[in-house]
């Protein structure tokens, strides 16, 4: 039987040239040679499932939530012992993910309700059959939540492949929430890559990530042959705009914060700091004085507010980042290029240019990286010159609105964070495919089917 075992991330250090960590715990590992029987088993249980009215099937999903309460602090503990967060950013994970379980399931029923549309039709909201669910590790329980609970509720059986990083909290929720729900109905699948790879393959329906880039690409590339839906949430490199008339206080406090969030990272952790130059050294100050108040340790580390990196790889890829901003001639006003395993320390970097890594590619950690810039229009050409279009900040006054106006992204603050409300999550350029969240979002786990009679 192999195993995948799951590591604490603030334990991985060197014993001469070997990396070392302790392990949080394992799990039986799926063959891919196993994928048939397990899809085999969520197609009898998917029919079964979409015969129930639309209401039960809403009904079942919230029931099984409810179990959740009983193991709340250790899906919390498990966040914290398998990716690294801090004890209270894990419980709030777990308790968003827990309140919003009866509404967020009610939304989606009234989204997937049939529809009158007039002349003596109907728009339908059909299951699609067997979906593939395919998380991160980043917040392992609320990714994966945000798209099986839609998946199910429409009348689809899911197969769960969580990230290789994660399979402990995975284990836990579905476990949990098949002590309510039909056999086969949400089935989890734990292994890396390429299992992931040969799921997207399977004889499925749908496939619904949320994840890199790259392997976004390779997912759509993977589920052509068969035309399979795809909703994708992808990373993100997003910047941040800080004008002349901006609230220089908020702005500090935002700059900080969204860099270093779940220890830089989010997917929509601020990425790059386009700062105005005639408040640049003030801003640059103020940032280096907050963010030398953040302290770095384990999940369970009193006033922890940044973890270790999860893995030496992650590690090494926002060292070298790091490393080409030096080399090309950034300057560093807080850390350094060169930190031992398992922590970044809180970092500020200023004098980014476009030919940085830091500028063009996803910075996983806690980094904050500032440019300074003369003219608006050229902020604005930076900002939205890549590939990534997740989110986008703009702080000033009131001509930030313009601004924001301007900018290549699904989500966009204005001196604010993005998201909030009842609005999806969605990522513009190559940040996405598809979306999910609201009625708009909700739908897109299901085929519309139009009948007139
Ligand atoms: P990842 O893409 O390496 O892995 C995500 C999941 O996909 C894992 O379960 C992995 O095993 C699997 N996987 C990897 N390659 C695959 C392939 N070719 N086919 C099928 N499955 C594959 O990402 P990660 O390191 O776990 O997560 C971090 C990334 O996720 C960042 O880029 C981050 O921005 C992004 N993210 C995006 C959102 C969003 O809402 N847009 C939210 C969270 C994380």
């Amino acid at each position: 039987m192999a195993v995948l075992t799951s590591y604490d991330p603030a334990s991985y250090h060197y014993v001469g040239e070997h990396i070392e960590a302790t392990a949080v715990g394992s799990v039986e590992t799926t063959a891919i040679e196993q994928l048939p029987t397990v899809i085999n088993n969520a197609k009898v249980a998917q029919k079964a499932w979409a015969s129930l009215p639309l209401i039960e099937r809403q009904q079942y999903v919230v029931k099984a939530y409810q179990q959740l309460h009983a193991v709340q602090d250790e899906l919390a503990t498990l966040i914290g012992q398998e990716m690294g967060k801090d004890y209270r950013r894990a419980t709030y994970e777990v308790g968003g993910t827990l309140q919003n379980a009866g509404y967020f399931a009610s939304e989606i029923g009234d989204a997937l309700a049939t529809e009158d549309v007039g002349n003596r039709t109907e728009l339908q909201y059909r299951p699609l059959g067997v979906v593939a669910v395919i998380s991160p590790w980043n917040y392992p329980l609320a990714m994966a939540n945000n798209l099986l609970m839609p998946a199910l509720i429409a009348g689809n059986s899911v197969v769960l492949k969580p990230s290789e990083e994660t399979p402990l909290v995975a284990e836990l929720f579905i476990n949990t929430l098949n002590q309510v729900l039909p056999q086969h109905v949400l089935q989890v699948v734990q292994g890396g890559k390429a299992l992931g790879q040969a799921l997207v393959a399977a004889d499925i329906n749908m496939v619904a990530f949320t994840g890199s880039m790259a392997a976004g690409k390779h997912i759509m590339a993977n589920a052509a042959s068969g035309l399979k839906r795809l909703v994708m949430e992808l990373g993100g490199n997003d910047p941040m705009i800080v004008m002349a008339g901006a609230n220089m206080d908020a702005a500090v406090r935002f700059a900080v914060a969204s860099s270093f969030e779940n220890a830089g990272q989010m997917c929509t952790s601020t990425e790059r700091v386009y700062v105005d130059e005639r408040i640049a050294d003030e801003f640059e100050q103020k940032v280096v004085a907050l963010a030398s108040r953040y302290r770095v340790g384990a999940w369970d580390g009193a006033n922890v507010n940044i973890g270790p990196i999860v893995n030496p790889i992650q590690h090494q890829k926002v060292l070298e980042q790091l490393k080409d901003a030096k080399a090309k001639g950034a300057s560093f006003l807080l850390g350094s290029d060169d930190y031992a395993l398992p922590f970044i320390q809180p970092t500020v970097v200023s004098n980014i240019t476009p030919q940085m890594q830091l500028e063009t590619e996803e910075t996983f950690g806690p980094v904050v990286a500032i440019s300074r810039f003369g003219d608006i229009d050229e902020a604005i050409s930076r900002a939205n010159n890549s590939h990534y279009g997740l989110g986008a900040v703009v702080f000033g006054g009131p001509s930030a609105n313009a601004v924001a106006d301007q900018l290549d992204a699904g989500m966009v603050g204005v001196n604010q964070g993005v998201g909030g409300g009842n609005a999806p999550w969605v990522g513009a350029k190559q940040s996405g495919f598809g979306f999910h969240g609201t009625a708009a979002g909700h739908r897109q786990f299901a085929q519309v089917r139009v009948i007139s009679r």
